[in-house]
């Protein structure tokens, strides 16, 4: 998606340990309008999927997949990263490394939430080495749920999430591929549409 990489090249900050910044436009500061331009390009790109409910995981997936979901007129589910007082029922979880926290935690969503025979679309700001998306596709078939697609916003391609999930045979759409940045000179690279 052509005015996402020019934002990306605009307003994008290398940071060493292959993290991309973004946060003047998707992970802080959001711009809506952009925010629905992606909206309406991934539901260009799942054009004729259907599509139940969008699944993503707190807290930067929320408002992308917020709007996104205007596009997709279904509801969204967050999963969430710390049991809370608020959960109760049936729950589904599943364990995701963090990339950006270097860490270990549990995904949860209340099983309520997702149905047998659902097509559920994941959406998430970035992919880095898929843990986070691969959780959400456990959690979707725990729940006898379908994964209709995995939509990212910024894919990290040399980063190997994107390859190994496509490789398990998700469809996974992503709106802008790093093919290689460099936080010295503060260059990146794309992969070509
Ligand atoms: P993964 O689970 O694919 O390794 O990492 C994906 C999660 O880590 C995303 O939900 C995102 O929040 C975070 N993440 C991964 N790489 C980056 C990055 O380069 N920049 C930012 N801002 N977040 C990232």
């Amino acid at each position: 998606m052509e005015l996402l990489k020019e934002r990306i090249r605009k307003d994008g900050v290398m940071k060493p340990g292959n993290v991309l910044k973004v946060d003047s436009f998707l992970n802080h500061q959001m711009d809506i309008e952009l925010f629905n331009e992606m909206g309406k390009e991934f539901k260009r790109r799942f054009e004729g999927v259907k599509i139940d409910k969008i699944l993503t995981i707190e807290a930067s997936g929320i408002g992308i997949a917020a709007i996104v979901a205007q596009y997709f007129k279904c509801p969204v589910v967050f999963a969430k990263k710390s049991q809370s007082i608020n959960l109760d029922g049936t729950m589904l979880s599943a364990p995701v490394e963090s990339f950006t926290h270097k860490r270990k935690y549990e995904v949860i969503v209340a099983s309520k939430f997702l149905h047998p025979d659902e097509n559920v679309l994941v959406i998430d700001d970035f992919m880095a080495n898929g843990c986070a998306a691969a959780g959400l596709c456990q959690i979707i078939e725990a729940a006898h749920a379908n994964v209709a697609g995995i939509g990212i916003v910024i894919e990290k391609g040399f980063q190997h999430g994107g390859a190994m999930l496509r490789g398990r045979g998700y469809r996974v759409e992503s709106l802008a591929i790093v093919e290689e940045m460099d936080p010295e000179t503060q260059t990146i690279r794309f992969r070509e549409d």
